[in-house]
């Protein structure tokens, strides 16, 4: 009813919305998404009531609220099993990306040569990328959020014309989950540094998060929610995640981005391709969106 209203309201067609995906409740599978776990560990969350069902009747709904505050407990969880984050992200990308453990010798004239040709060998054949994130430990996904592990298991040729922590961070923004930060964990996960479109926006976000705190501290329900009254956070709460589904919806808006909420974290394909639906040469909606265009062959130029 409220994405009707909405439709009529703005000149642009509003994106087809997950019947699940409405302002503050969103199903199953999009808070699978977001957590970055299986939709059947979804639902048994939803069976032992750590995320209760909205819904009266019909295939169960959650609130954002609740998946946001599902992940923040399962970080802070992972984070007391790997309280040192750059020695687990070392962990991760060395399960990730074996071959880079590979010593090599400088020779005189400045090439490189392996140290060690067995070693070299043994490393190279193991399986890597995509195909270890099906057996990498769900603490990875609940500590760097699930985008940022998906960009780390994804080949560098697929990110030649894109800073991984800008993709990580966007594909975040774009379907939940928790945003790259800066900090070395990222750094050694990533395999990069950020760019200085990363370090403007944390800059930028840091400012405004400053003013938005000092603006909040004068409002009745910040004092309500400091006093203790446990139904002004609820209410703050609810409203950041409503205002991040917005985000998350005006970022899409795209008429033909009916895939966004249904999509699908398929393999990466040889030719380049991202979960999200990128290809080599074209940006998914949700991307193009956020990017402002759909040609990613232009980007890489
Ligand atoms: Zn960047
Ligand atoms: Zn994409």
């Amino acid at each position: 009813m409220r994405a009707h209203n909405q439709r009529t309201l703005i000149s642009k067609p509003f994106p087809p919305l997950d019947p699940g995906e409405s302002m503050d409740e969103i199903n199953v599978a999009a808070a699978a998404r977001r957590l970055g776990i299986s939709e059947p560990a979804a639902r048994k969350m939803i069976t032992a009531g750590r995320l209760p069902n909205r819904a009266h009747t019909g295939p169960a709904l959650v609130a954002s609220a609740d998946v946001d505050r599902v992940m923040r407990e399962r970080r802070a969880e992972a984070l007391r099993r790997h309280p040192d984050t750059e020695g687990f992200a070392r962990q991760v990308r060395e399960l990730l990306w074996p071959s880079e453990r590979i010593d090599y010798v400088r020779l005189m004239d400045g090439r490189r040569e392996v140290a060690d040709a067995n070693q070299a060998r043994h490393l190279s054949a193991q399986p890597h990328g995509r195909a270890v994130l099906r057996t990498l430990t769900p603490d990875a996904a609940a500590i760097f959020g699930w985008a940022a592990v998906d960009v780390a298991a994804t080949p560098a040729r697929a990110f030649t014309d894109m800073c991984r922590f800008c993709y990580a961070d966007t594909t975040a923004r774009v379907h939940g989950g928790l945003r790259p930060t800066d900090s070395p964990a990222y750094r050694v996960l990533l395999g990069c540094s950020p760019c200085p479109a990363d370090r403007q926006r944390w800059a930028t976000e840091a400012e405004s998060g400053r003013r938005a705190m000092a603006a909040l501290r004068q409002t009745d329900e910040f004092r309500a929610a400091q006093a203790g009254a446990e139904q002004a956070r609820e209410a703050a709460s609810v409203a950041v995640s409503r205002l991040r589904t917005a985000a998350r919806v005006y970022a899409a808006v795209d008429p033909s981005s009916a895939r966004l909420a249904g999509v699908q974290r398929a393999g990466v394909t040889a030719s380049g391709g991202l979960p999200c639906g990128c290809t080599r040469d074209v940006y998914c909606d949700a991307h193009a969106a956020a990017f402002g265009t759909h040609d990613r062959r232009a980007a890489r130029q």
